[in-house]
């Protein structure tokens, strides 16, 4: 591993400042779980890495009519929040089957958005809840909506020298459920396929439903044509049959050492039957 400088800023301030200045390669550092796995691995090499750890405004969770979640949010407190658990199910189910409890006390939120791995566990359920993801650099404050803010495997449209700050979740109204499901290889694994889905309901009929899958695509998905297919209907069984199959046919996956693409495919159905049932279940939960 080729030598690098370590910088360890207390202010958000400090940290664009020194970013700034910085002539090789740099990066921010948060977690380390997936950049200094790059590192060893020698997949990548920098010159510096400026931590985010010492920053206390970019941690915790807040309420106030939405949420917000600091960028270095840890995995950990968000599943010890039990408000988080009855609102923000998708949520709360994703962060509670991720990895293990070793890495959930290190391991960020931003840290999942910024690596953009198509199957990153947090993106689905914060697509579905209509995240949006605050940035700020040496140019000012900007914020994304979380299906502009991936571009491909491993891209964002976060510059460089943009440190995330939050995430921005409204309140999910109260006739609302949401669910979070993972199919992986093994417990601990990343995704095979994941799939978060919202429906809020009225009078038995769903009136917007929200559907994204994970390691399906070039970048965590929406399932757009899905979603029509529910909307204004009565969610019965064959309707989640129906469902099941759009979903098949629209997810884009390829074949990897985890699955093969038409696996993938099968899942995604799969999951989106389930992952309907099991919103349903927690319509009426949130505060
Ligand atoms: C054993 C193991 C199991 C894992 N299991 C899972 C799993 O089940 N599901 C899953 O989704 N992931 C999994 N991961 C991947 C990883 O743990 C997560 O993606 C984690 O959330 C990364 O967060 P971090 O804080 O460690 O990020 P880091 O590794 O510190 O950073 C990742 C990238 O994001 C950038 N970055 C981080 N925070 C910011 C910020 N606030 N602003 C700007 N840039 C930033 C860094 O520069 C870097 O490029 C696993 C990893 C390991 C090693």
């Amino acid at each position: 591993m080729r030598r690098f400088d370590y910088h360890q800023p207390h202010s958000l301030r400090d940290a664009l400042k020194i970013m700034e200045e910085q002539t090789g390669e740099a990066r921010y550092i948060a977690g380390g779980t997936d950049l200094i796995v790059r590192l060893k691995q020698g997949a990548m090499a920098v010159d510096a890495l400026v931590s985010l750890r010492g920053i206390p405004e970019l941690r915790g969770i807040a309420k106030n009519g939405e949420w917000r979640f600091g960028g270095m949010c840890l995995f950990r407190e968000i599943e010890r929040s039990a408000s988080v658990e009855r609102a923000l199910p998708a949520l709360f189910q994703a962060v509670k089957v991720l990895a293990n409890p070793q890495l959930r006390n290190v391991a960020t939120i931003g840290g999942n958005l910024c690596n953009a791995a198509p199957s990153a566990d947090c993106a689905p359920p914060l697509l579905v809840l209509d995240a949006r993801i605050a940035l700020e650099g040496p140019g000012g404050v900007r914020e994304v909506a979380i299906e502009d803010f991936f571009i491909g495997p491993g891209q964002t449209c976060k510059r460089p020298e943009e440190v995330m700050t939050g995430i921005r979740v409204p309140q999910p109204g109260g006739q609302t459920g949401s669910a979070f499901l993972k199919i992986g290889r093994v417990s601990q694994d990343i995704a095979v396929v994941n799939m978060a889905v919202l429906v809020e309901m009225e009078g038995g009929v769903c009136r917007r439903c929200r559907l994204a899958a994970g390691a399906v695509a070039p970048v965590p998905l929406r399932l757009r044509r899905t979603e029509k297919r529910i909307e204004g209907r009565r969610i019965d069984p064959d309707l989640l049959e129906a469902a099941a199959a759009e979903a098949a046919e629209e997810v884009r996956p390829i074949s990897d050492v985890r699955a093969t693409a038409e696996y993938r495919c099968t899942v995604a159905g799969v999951l989106v039957k389930r992952g309907l049932q099991q919103a349903l279940e927690t319509v009426g939960r949130s505060d």
